[in-house]
């Protein structure tokens, strides 16, 4: 279980930094994480919470996060992680799609006031007993630990099974309303520990996650395989900052950095980029979605990132299904997501058919193994629409396999454009489009038309100080790619509308495009 991997790092390492909080100025060794989580663990059962309960949080990345984590997997409660971004609606969703009894909630983040928007939900959610904020009000929660017998607390935490659920998390919702997935201790325990194997982690490395914890990419890529292997879990800032989370790697000598495509992006563009010292980074994880070239050959050379690992895999399993092996060959490690993680099985399928396709062809990937959820929370029609009878998770994904067994992510089959019959690649277009020079960042997207089905539109951000217009666009596509990938519509813009875990959302994109379009 979680509780015994913790208990093994802790007494191995046990003055070893588990958890440094830059920007609370908190740190905390192996020892004193453990001790803690015992506190809130015992605390939440003084509150009545009891085995198998659904406990949530509701906060951005803190300390107190990972406290959570670790003491709600002791003692086998579920933990339901509440996205940061949520609002008053989404928040009532999820606590009664999970009915939740018990939260631990900042009091506010960015501009959202939770404590208000908690107040507004509480009277619809019936299965809701109690709310803790961070805070003053957590300082007094943990003294309730005093009224639990060690005694007490050690039975339960014995009675922990690893097959039992552990968590729900809900999916970014790049594609629609999120899902609870729900995971056992088997899954995320063991993917947070390959996932480790396959970048060398050791008790020297210091890990900087400036991605979510509410999200699997930082609850189990970040912490667990950090605790799995005796690491240290460092947090730049509660939300994504690029110039804290390079000045984080610096300061605290951290040996690998995490993000998604668009944080990597956003930390080159920065015009102080090469005022910091990120010369103690060896490796880091870049996951989540799609990444263009020639910005994954920028982040190995100008980041010292050279061993940077990809990864790929969706919440549903855990979620890591292949990952690129530290040392491989640059080229496959900038175009593809790496092979199959250890002890999974994959395949690539005509969507249709369900058939196996042939090396190179393009087809829906799948996953079998231990990384696989159990389900998604009551909602038995989704789940038998993505698991299978014989267990195989259909990622929606589009992917290709070549005869190295390396796997190529080509876009999500609902992104997939097909204008005029021909099946049109977003990605195919956005990594030419990547060739521009005035080009910083670009998102490709189909939108409806009488005529052909669908026409191509492009998303643009430019680069600081750099001009271009439609049409200079359009005669560079002209020389170089076919007629029919060139996007008809083009927009320039300085954001695109994103999910809190750093996805692009291209279903509102879309919705966007259509309004303006008429
Ligand atoms: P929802 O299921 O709610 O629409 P989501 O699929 O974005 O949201 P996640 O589980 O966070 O929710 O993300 C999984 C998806 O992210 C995958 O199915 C895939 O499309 C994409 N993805 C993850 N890693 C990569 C990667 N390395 N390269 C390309 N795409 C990736
Ligand atoms: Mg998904």
């Amino acid at each position: 279980t979680i509780g015994q991997n913790l208990k093994r790092t802790v007494d191995k390492y046990p003055d070893k930094e588990a958890v440094v909080s830059v920007y609370q100025n908190y740190r905390a060794t192996y020892r004193e994480f453990y001790e803690q989580t015992t506190q809130v663990a015992k605390s939440l059962l003084a509150k009545g919470v009891i085995k198998g309960d659904r406990v949530g949080i509701w906060a951005p990345n803190c300390y107190e996060w990972v406290l959570m984590q670790y003491a709600t997997a002791r003692i086998g409660v579920i933990l339901v992680n509440i996205n940061p971004a949520y609002r008053a609606h989404e928040l009532e969703f999820a606590i009664n799609q999970s009915e939740v009894s018990f939260i631990v909630s900042a009091e506010s983040f960015k501009s959202s006031d939770y404590r208000k928007m908690i107040s507004l939900v509480f009277e619809d959610c019936p299965s809701l007993r109690e709310v803790v904020f961070l805070g003053e009000e957590w300082t007094e929660f943990l003294k309730q630990a005093d009224h639990i017998f060690e005694e007490d607390f050690v039975l339960i935490e014995e009675s922990v099974q690893f097959s039992e659920a552990v968590n729900i998390q809900y999916t970014s919702g790049t594609t629609g309303f999120p899902k609870g997935v729900t995971l056992t201790h088997h899954n995320i325990l063991n993917n947070g520990y390959f996932i480790g194997i396959r970048l060398k982690y050791s008790v020297k490395d210091r890990v900087c996650i400036p991605v979510p914890f509410y999200h699997c990419f930082g609850m189990v890529i970040g912490n667990l395989c950090c605790i799995a292997h005796g690491a240290t879990i460092v947090i730049p800032n509660d939300g994504f900052d690029a110039n804290k989370t390079l000045q984080t790697v610096q300061d605290e000598k951290c040996t690998s950095l995490y993000g998604v495509p668009t944080m990597f992006i956003a930390e080159l563009q920065l015009p102080n980029f090469k005022d910091y010292d990120l010369s103690t980074l060896r490796t880091g994880v870049m996951a989540g979605s799609l990444c263009p070239e020639s910005i994954m050959k920028r982040v190995k050379s100008e980041m010292h990132m050279e061993e940077v690992s990809i990864c790929y895999g969706m919440t549903e399993t855990s979620p890591v299904s292949t990952q690129t092996h530290i040392g491989i060959d640059i080229k496959k490690q900038t175009t593809t997501v790496g092979t199959v993680q250890d002890h999974l099985e994959i395949k690539i399928v005509d969507p249709e058919t369900g058939n196996i396709l042939p090396r190179g062809e393009a087809g829906e990937l799948c996953t079998r193994g231990y990384s696989v959820m159990l389900k998604y929370w009551n909602n038995r029609t989704m789940t038998s629409e993505v698991l299978d009878d014989n267990r195989w998770m259909h990622s929606g994904d589009l992917a290709t396999m070549d005869e190295d067994g390396y796997i190529s992510i080509t876009g999500r089959i609902k992104d997939l454009i097909i204008r005029g019959g021909e099946n049109i690649s977003p990605k195919w277009i956005e990594d030419f489009l990547y060739t521009h020079p005035a080009i910083a960042d670009v998102q490709v997207i189909g939108v409806p038309s009488e005529k052909y089905g669908e026409e191509i539109m492009a998303w643009v951000i430019l680069k600081e100080g750099q001009s271009a217009t439609m049409d200079e666009l359009r005669a560079y596509c002209d020389q170089k790619i076919a007629h029919f990938r060139i996007p008809k519509y083009w927009k320039f813009v300085t954001e695109f509308p994103m999910t809190i875990s750093g996805k692009v959302r291209k279903v509102e994109m879309r919705q966007i495009a259509i309004e303006e379009l008429g």
